[in-house]
C-alpha cells in the first residue's frame, strides 16, 4: 500500500509503522545517523509514514530496541553470508 500523495509506503497504525521502522533498520545497516529515523501520520492518507526529518524515534534511542537490532543485525549478517 502507497500514499497517494506522499508516495510512501503506508502503515495501517503506529505500532505497524514502528515495528517496520525497526526491521527497516536491521535489514539495511544504517549507521546510526543514516536512514528514516521516525514516524509520523499522514493527512492526507490517515495511515502512518517514514520520515528521515527531525528527531530519531524515542523506541530507537532505547537500549532495549537498540541491542534488538543489534543482535538481529548479527543474524542478518551470517545469514547472508552463508547464503
Ligand atoms: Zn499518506
Amino acid at each position: 500500500m502507497f500514499c497517494p500523495v506522499s508516495k510512501k509506503v503506508s502503515y495501517e497504525n503506529e505500532e505497524l509503522a514502528l515495528e517496520a521502522l525497526i526491521q527497516h533498520h536491521i535489514r539495511n545497516f544504517h549507521q546510526q545517523d543514516r536512514g528514516p529515523r521516525n514516524i509520523y501520520e499522514c493527512q492526507h492518507c490517515g495511515s502512518w509514514h517514514f520520515t528521515s526529518k527531525g528527531a530519531r524515534h524515542p523506541e530507537l534511542e532505547s537500549d532495549e530496541v537498540k541491542q534488538r537490532i543489534k543482535k538481529e543485525q548479527l543474524g542478518e549478517y551470517w545469514e547472508r553470508k552463508l547464503r
